[in-house]
């Protein structure tokens, strides 16, 4: 059965992880083996952007006029909704899932991400989520930005040839090749820890993970023994 991720529950002091880091490093797949250990939720902030970019680009909105982008905002109704452990992204009660992981929805949240109005108005979702579960959250300003009190942070990196082969493994873009994979991670890479707010950097505080030659379970493992629940 289905329920929200909002639903009311006034307990506070929760335990937040967060795991920021680029494309194909790892953090979708370990966020989830690590809410599980933790026996917590775990939400991908990177859906949100894609279902941003997705509703702009099924509406056609023109997002580059600030008042065509806020008046989008302003009727986009995003949710979780929580299917087991797995928090399913829906727009305006439709589950979207499915189609915000195409390359074209990839780069154009990158662009959308960039732009204040947008990160403005998905700043609330994920401060409620944080207020009602524990739970570990990946994206890129997770640790810097939305929640710089967190319990834990991480920030995973890999080789970008390897993060770039993770993504062509897992794409589901038909006929697009390793090449155009790659040189779009490294695009995304450099607008992602260029753009002006919230730019995709390591917490101070944060734990540095290299995964290029780790598998998932030791990628979990490390982060056990640094929560201390080895
Ligand atoms: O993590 P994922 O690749 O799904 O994120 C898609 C895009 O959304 C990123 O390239 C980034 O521009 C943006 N994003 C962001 N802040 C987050 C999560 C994602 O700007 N917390």
């Amino acid at each position: 059965m289905h329920s929200s991720v909002l639903q009311a529950n006034n307990v506070t002091g929760r335990r937040i992880i967060t795991i920021d880091g680029p494309a194909g490093a790892g953090k979708t797949t370990v966020s989830k083996a690590l809410a599980k250990v933790l026996g917590c939720v775990y939400v991908d902030t990177g859906a949100l952007y894609r279902g941003v970019a997705f509703e702009i680009s099924r509406q056609q909105i023109n997002w580059q006029e600030t008042h065509l982008l806020e008046r989008f905002l302003t009727s986009l109704e995003l949710d979780f909704v929580m299917e087991g452990r797995e928090p399913v992204l829906t727009s305006s009660g439709r589950d979207i899932s499915a189609y915000i992981r195409t390359n074209e929805i990839s780069m154009l949240a990158s662009s959308t991400s960039a732009v204040p109005q947008v990160r403005k108005a998905l700043l609330g979702i994920q401060k409620s989520i944080a207020r009602e579960r524990d739970a570990v959250f990946e994206g890129r300003d997770m640790g810097t930005a939305v929640f710089p009190n967190a319990s834990y942070k991480f920030f995973l990196t890999a080789d970008v040839k390897v993060r770039a082969q993770r993504r062509f493994e897992e794409s589901n873009t038909p006929g697009i090749s390793f090449n155009k994979i790659l040189q779009d991670i490294v695009k995304r890479d450099a607008d992602d820890t260029q753009r002006a707010i919230s730019p995709l950097k390591p917490a101070q505080d944060a734990v540095f993970i290299d995964t290029t030659a780790l598998d998932v379970s030791q990628v979990v493992e490390k982060m056990k023994r640094i929560i201390k629940i080895a």
